[in-house]
């Protein structure tokens, strides 16, 4: 049977669509159109958080898809171990099923079962699954019923395992819907690794998939109450499930990373391949930077061909650039390539996801523009940066662990506060260091410590919530009253950081 990505991800939707009458929706752009509380669409839920939260009605009861995310800040923020690991990537694709108010437990498990043991036929045997075993604080009862059910289903006991709050309860935020989940591990051991041992980075068990439950309301002050009706909100990570079914420890071992690997290797003559060992085995590092590499640059595609644009004065899409820039200097220190590298492999994505993201296909050139701009721009900054910034580390070796390569706004803000005499940093030039010069609020703190000057990070991180949430958000009341504050802060809010290229209609983004 053909094991492709391609593949496995359309079995998928034909399964839950042609087989289980699932409605097919596609997939949202990365930038949270509708999200204000979250940088970028980090799940296939987001999407429907109108319908968990009561304030929209579904338009099916039963839904499918296969979800663009990216996961780089917020309460998944898994940029730091990109790399390092082979089942976590900055961009990421999420299959999902979903039921709003029809099915529940029962039939979501065993529909998942089913898929995963008779369609793709993995064995039953490395499988495991977990279950909320319940919070005495909170009053919530351990999920009984769903152990029972995988029982029913012929899970053996000893792979049925409990876990508490943090991995088996979802909760939107403090407040909102919330429930128990139900993951699915698979056991890899036996799976080949490329490098032939197992070594830091691959892990013997992985979660494929989560089923959530959302069957209670956490009300504000903490109580939680039973909804009237059930909810099923899935999420598989395709890259994991392709690892598996190809039968690879790392998902960078798949169809999905391998052809842009070879494109690398090709382009920049004369380094050595892509040979999958991670930890110290990578004894100089050009391993994690082929997977970085590759990785940053189906997440900067992504993005850019959802529209979002790294703009000079935007704290959102800095995140953003800051990938693009590292992604610029691993090409150069890596591989040897001064320009190019990235806008070339652009291609490898598009061909590889283009067909199932058709925004992708369609703005490639803009995708390829944008990175050439951005590049260049980099190049020139960071040349004079450079330098400043030698001369500006021995005078504050306090700062000489600080990236001026990727941050090259820190010498225009070391000098800012130099010429100004700036003796306090303010929640307003806090903000101005954040969203004008692009700093980190690491890099902000180091500064300030180096500098010895006082700042309240309490009320950079208000000040700077606020920024964020008026940027993501479309005209509205409520963004009216959050300007309102900011100004009340003294902070002037930037120019809407994302830029829509699309319009809504019904469930679907049209470009
Ligand atoms: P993990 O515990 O491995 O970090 P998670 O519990 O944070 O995963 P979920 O939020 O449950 O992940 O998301 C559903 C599925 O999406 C996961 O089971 C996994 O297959 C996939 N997934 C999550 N994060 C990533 C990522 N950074 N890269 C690739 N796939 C991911
Ligand atoms: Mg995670
Ligand atoms: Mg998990
Ligand atoms: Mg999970």
């Amino acid at each position: 049977k053909d094991k492709t990505s391609k593949a496995v991800r359309q079995r998928f939707l034909d399964y839950f669509i042609n087989d289980n009458s699932h409605h097919f929706v596609r997939s949202s752009p990365v930038v949270p159109y509708c999200d204000p509380t979250v940088a970028f669409v980090n799940a296939g839920m987001n999407q429907f958080k109108g319908i968990f939260l009561g304030t929209q009605s579904p338009a099916y009861m039963r839904v499918a898809n296969s979800q663009k995310c990216v996961r780089v800040g917020g309460k998944h923020n898994d940029l730091s171990i990109v790399g390092a690991d082979g089942s976590h990537h900055t961009f990421f694709e999420m299959l999902g099923n979903w039921s709003f108010g029809d099915y529940f437990k029962r039939e979501a498990c065993a529909l998942a079962w089913k898929l995963l043991t008779d369609v793709y036929k993995i064995n039953k045997k490395t499988l495991y699954v977990t279950y909320f075993n319940g919070d005495e604080k909170l009053g919530l009862k351990p999920d009984i019923e769903c152990k029972e059910i995988w029982r029913s289903i012929g899970v053996d006991e000893e792979r049925i395992l409990p876990f508490g709050m943090k991995d088996n309860f979802w909760e939107m935020g403090p407040s909102g819907p919330c429930g128990p989940c139900t993951e699915i591990h698979v056991d890899q051991r036996g799976f080949r690794n490329r490098a032939k041992f197992v070594n830091k980075g691959v892990h013997d068990l992985n979660e494929v998939w989560n089923l959530v439950f959302i069957q209670y309301n956490r009300n504000l002050n903490g109580t939680i109450m039973q909804l009237p009706k059930g909810y099923v909100d899935t999420g598989m990570g395709l890259e994991r499930l392709c690892a598996v079914l190809q039968r690879r420890l790392s998902n960078y071992d798949t169809d999905l990373f391998l052809p842009m690997f070879v494109a690398i290797q090709k382009i920049c003559k004369g380094i050595p391949r892509y040979n999958g060992v991670f930890g110290e085995k990578d004894w100089n590092g050009l391993q994690t930077s082929y997977r970085i590499l590759a990785d940053h640059t189906r997440m900067l595609t992504a993005c850019l061909a959802d529209g979002m644009i790294p703009e000079e004065k935007a704290c959102c899409s800095q995140k953003l650039r800051r990938i693009m820039r590292k992604a610029f200097s691993v090409s150069e220190l890596s591989f040897g390539k001064e320009t190019g590298l990235v806008k070339e492999l652009v291609n490898y994505v598009v061909e590889s996801l283009g067909g199932v993201y058709v925004e992708m296909e369609k703005n490639i050139n803009q995708v390829r523009q944008i990175i050439d701009y951005e590049e260049e721009l980099y190049k020139s900054l960071r040349s004079t940066a450079a330098i400043e910034w030698s001369k500006i580390v021995q005078e504050q070796p306090l700062l000489a662990d600080l990236e001026v390569l990727e941050m090259p706004g820190l010498v225009t803000a070391y000098k800012d506060i130099k010429n100004n005499n700036v003796k306090e940093i303010t929640s307003s030039f806090s903000f101005k260091l954040y969203d004008t010069y692009g700093l980190d609020e690491n890099a902000i703190s180091k500064l300030s410590k180096a500098l010895n000057i006082t700042y309240d990070e309490k009320l950079l991180q208000k000040a700077l919530d606020l920024s964020k949430n008026v940027n993501r958000m479309i005209d509205s009341d409520e963004k009216e009253g959050l300007i309102k504050r900011l100004k009340e802060m003294k902070i002037e809010p930037t120019v809407d950081h994302y830029k829509y290229k699309y319009t809504r209609k019904n469930n679907t983004y049209v470009f």
